[in-house]
């Protein structure tokens, strides 16, 4: 593998050769630009999808840089390449599935290895190491809260065959931020000298830049904030310049094991990638608004997003975020906020505690008109779900309370609809959360529930409005309430 520059070195230009001045070429630039040079023969701006399996030979092994494509193809290629740009790595694999790049990465641990991980780390990353890396290849783990503990019980945790350190941030779904710095000093003060992994699907390489911090290996689901569409399903590894003998062990895996995606998914991410900048930008404010508009609701009791001051750690996510999204950040809030006010975007992740239940979970779940009730995250349309009951249902019960996932812990994947018809949804569902419980309890309500966005309005707010079956304003909305009923199976079938 030749070495490449590394984006974040200075001197690095997109017009390498020429006479040009050294600059280095923003985010958004290097996303749209690497990778999708114009092709040499045709012009074309797009690369095309190349489906070839194979290439011709003009001499025994004399090739133009491709034989067969589970080894390389052009559209993987370019990918990669986008990829460690927007990184700030050198080096960028593709694989089938965030998944697969799991199970590669782990698999160049070797036979006997040790992983610590962060213990509220995604389902299928934990179910990996213990059902499959812990069952078929030997390999231990143990999993930490390294946001909570200090130095010293951290540092206990680590074996003399720990490898692999395994950092999400932030975790999911309680949005927990683990000072990355922190724990690439403590490997690295350790005498079995593990590589720190960050796990970087949740913020995408546009709001963190977790090599910058020191991390060995960046990780993502390019199947959530990267293509953006959800229609890909996607992984990649991304590192610096100083691991070309890692590079070359996991693009040996990524051969052998052969869980590779395809040309045209891969045409498909890149297509997605080269928009990331402006999508994460529209998450972020979107999120923002959405989270402002939940704390101000008196029927949620808790809002977690990083970028709102309530948060423990606000001040860790400002102090990490990447170079590129510091700049949007401080630009939005020098345009948008007060001096007091010290929120700021921070990608499109929110979760919050709805005040009550399962029941009003569900209904708040059931009631929503933009955000629809599915798994997965990360896309331009705006998702909601409930972790206890499904992306987290396979944990214990016990340990959900431990990791603080109730049954009224709601997760929104906030997308790029407009901002104003997003915020309504939410306020819209959570009136229509409360409204059927107190319609139940008494004849007559009163106070700003009665106010709510009724069909025209029933009655101003403070006035009584009276439960009066002959109300066809009344009939009509619990007539649509019985129909969602009917028509919404329980949580329980949407695994
Ligand atoms: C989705 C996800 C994965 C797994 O990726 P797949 O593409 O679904 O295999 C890993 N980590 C996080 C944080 C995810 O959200």
């Amino acid at each position: 593998m030749s070495p490449a520059p590394s984006y974040f070195d200075k001197s690095f230009t997109l017009t390498k050769g020429t006479s040009l001045k050294p600059h280095h070429d923003g985010f958004g630039t290097r996303a749209i630009h690497v990778g999708s040079e114009p092709n040499q023969e045709t012009g074309a701006v797009v690369p095309s999808i190349s489906l070839a399996t194979t290439y011709k030979q003009d001499g025994v092994g004399n090739h133009k840089g491709f034989e067969y494509s589970r080894s390389g193809n052009p559209n993987r290629n370019a990918l990669e390449s986008t990829l460690a740009a927007v990184e700030g790595g050198t080096y960028g694999l593709a694989f089938a599935s965030g998944s697969a790049a799991t199970a590669t990465v782990i698999n160049a641990l070797g036979p006997d290895a040790h992983i610590l991980s962060v213990n509220d780390v995604y389902g299928g990353t934990y179910r990996y190491i213990k059902r499959v890396a812990g069952e078929n290849q030997g390999v231990t783990s143990s999993y930490v809260s390294l946001q909570d503990e200090d130095d010293n019980a951290i540092l206990s945790a680590f074996r003399y065959n720990t490898k692999l350190v395994w950092i999400e941030f932030p975790t999911n779904p309680t949005l927990r931020l683990v000072d990355i710095p922190r724990i690439v000093r403590l490997a690295k003060s350790h005498p079995s000298k593990p590589l720190v992994l960050v796990d970087n699907t949740f913020l995408s390489p546009f709001y963190s830049s977790p090599l910058l911090q020191g991390a060995d290996i960046v990780y993502h689901s390019i199947s959530k904030y990267i293509n953006g569409h959800s229609d890909v399903v996607m992984g990649a590894l991304i590192l610096p310049a100083r691991h070309p003998a890692l590079a070359e062990k996991l693009r040996f895996l990524q051969n052998a094991i052969g869980a590779i995606p395809s040309a045209y998914d891969s045409w498909l991410a890149q297509r997605g990638l080269k928009t990331l900048h402006l999508r994460m930008k529209a998450h972020g404010i979107n999120a923002l608004a959405v989270a402002k508009a939940l704390q101000s609701s008196q029927y949620v009791d808790e809002v977690i997003y990083p970028g709102l001051p309530s948060h423990p750690q606000t001040a860790l996510a400002y102090h990490s975020l990447s170079p590129h999204a510091l700049k949007f950040v401080e630009k939005y809030r020098e345009d948008n906020s007060s001096p007091e006010d010290t929120s700021f975007p921070y990608s499109g992740m929110i979760s919050f505690r709805i005040r009550g239940g399962a029941e009003e979970a569900n209904r708040f779940l059931t009631s929503t008109r933009l955000f629809t009730l599915a798994e997965s995250l990360g896309g331009v349309e705006s998702l909601a779900e409930l972790p206890a009951q499904m992306t987290h249902g396979s944990i214990p019960p016990a340990e959900r309370e431990l990791l603080g996932i109730g049954d009224n812990l709601i997760r929104l994947s906030v997308g790029v609809e407009e901002t104003e018809d997003l915020v309504h949804d939410v306020e819209q569902a959570l009136e229509a959360t409360v409204r059927p419980r107190q319609l139940q309890q008494s004849s007559v309500i009163t106070g700003p529930a009665a106010a709510g966005p009724w069909p025209g309005h029933l009655s101003p707010p403070g006035l009584p409005v009276l439960k009066d079956s002959r109300s066809s304003v009344i009939r009509g909305w619990v007539l649509k309430a019985n129909f969602r009923r009917l028509r919404i199976p329980p949580l329980a079938s949407f695994h």
